[in-house]
């Protein structure tokens, strides 16, 4: 199905996991995607070949990279923010530049990102973010930057669709549970604890979060912004 045809779509950090999933789902249904990487050139490269999306090296710590790589992108009718990562270990411990990073990559791209998208969006267009259902439950000692960071988010989304709901254009957060990626392997340390949280005892899989994003960004939901949409088998319930 080509719902997407003829939309141009950007999607930050999508050279693995749930990104990749992204990609491939709004490439397959007829968008021009652009996605960006970091640390894992061959894998976007790989992408790039499968999908005929275009592969862009952008640091999202990097505000200004973020925000050229937005603007030289072109008017976006979708906007995906993808790019995350965790910092795990006792807060009293870590070190305050790699929490600052967290910040810049969790929350200041996905901000600045967003606004610069909308400076040009058409009427109809769609910011999300993939948040987390940490931002809402943190079960677990030693995530709180991470923690700070998704809650953060809900705060960008229900904001920005303030500003942006008058243009037609929606802002929303996807709240992943454990997904199936490099970040959480399925089969990973942390799965049992994990899967005692959940009434779906298993991982999820990154296509089934970009099955969400793409109904978000897809014509059935122009009504629906400045909300968290939780994928995460129940680990928040
Ligand atoms: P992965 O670590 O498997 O993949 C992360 C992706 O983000 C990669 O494509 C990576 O690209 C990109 N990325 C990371 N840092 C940067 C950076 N500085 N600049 C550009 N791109 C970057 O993570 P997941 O797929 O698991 O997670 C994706 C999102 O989903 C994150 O926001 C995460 O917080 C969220 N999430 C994941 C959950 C899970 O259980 N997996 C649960 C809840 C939320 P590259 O390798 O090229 O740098």
């Amino acid at each position: 199905m080509a719902v997407f045809q003829g939309k141009s779509v950007l999607a930050l950090g999508g050279s693995r996991g749930i990104g990749a999933a992204i990609v491939r789902r709004f490439a397959a249904e007829g968008a021009a995607v652009t996605f960006t990487y970091a640390g894992s050139p061959e894998a976007a490269k790989q992408l790039a070949a499968e999908t005929g999306a275009t592969a862009a090296l952008t640091d999202s710590s990097d505000r200004d990279a973020v925000i050229a790589r937005v603007r030289e992108s072109g008017p976006l009718d979708v906007l995906v923010v993808n790019a995350g990562i965790a910092v795990f270990g006792d807060a009293l411990d870590q070190d305050p530049d790699a929490i600052d990073r967290l910040f810049r990559i969790n929350v200041h791209a996905p901000y600045h990102a967003s606004v610069e998208a909308a400076r040009r969006m058409p009427e109809g267009g769609r910011i999300i973010v993939i948040g987390s259902v940490n931002g809402d439950r943190m079960p677990v000692a030693g995530m709180a930057s991470y923690a700070l960071s998704k809650s953060a988010l809900q705060g960008l989304a229900r904001g920005l669709a303030r500003d942006l709901g008058p243009r037609g254009i929606t802002v929303n957060i996807v709240q992943p549970g454990p997904i199936d990626t490099d970040a959480n392997p399925a089969d990973g340390p942390m799965k049992d604890l994990m899967h005692s949280f959940m009434a779906i005892k298993r991982h999820g899989r990154p296509e089934e979060v970009a099955g969400m994003v793409a109904w978000l960004a897809g014509p059935e939901a122009g009504f629906v912004t400045g909300a968290m949409h939780t994928i995460d088998g129940g680990f928040g319930a």
